[in-house]
């Protein structure tokens, strides 16, 4: 089950399983947004929602450990937060 987290003002989702993103996204073939490996049976992505990017695990974690937190972007994240949060976890299609 996902899990919606923050790391130094990043909020990202855990435990995202592959089903999720290819039934979203239609595409079959999802890749990690960082290494392009194939993320077909993976259950522990990460999708970081101000990139609206998906990531293996490796890569997501490499990447929270990275970024920087701007405060322009709060708006845009929280939006886009809520977005994935609806999907995600609430399993439903909000309006972006
Ligand atoms: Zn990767």
């Amino acid at each position: 089950m996902p899990e919606l987290k923050n790391r130094n003002g990043i909020d990202y989702f855990e435990n995202v399983d592959f089903k999720q993103i290819v039934a979203y996204s239609g595409n079959p073939n999802i890749v990690c947004g960082e290494c392009l490996e194939n993320l077909l049976f993976e259950n522990d992505l990460i999708l970081i929602p101000i990139l609206n990017e998906v990531y293996c695990n490796k890569c997501g974690t490499k990447r929270l450990r990275d970024m920087k937190h701007y405060s322009e972007d709060d708006e845009v994240q929280a939006r886009r937060t809520k977005f994935w949060n609806d999907y995600l976890i609430k399993g439903k299609i909000s309006n972006y």
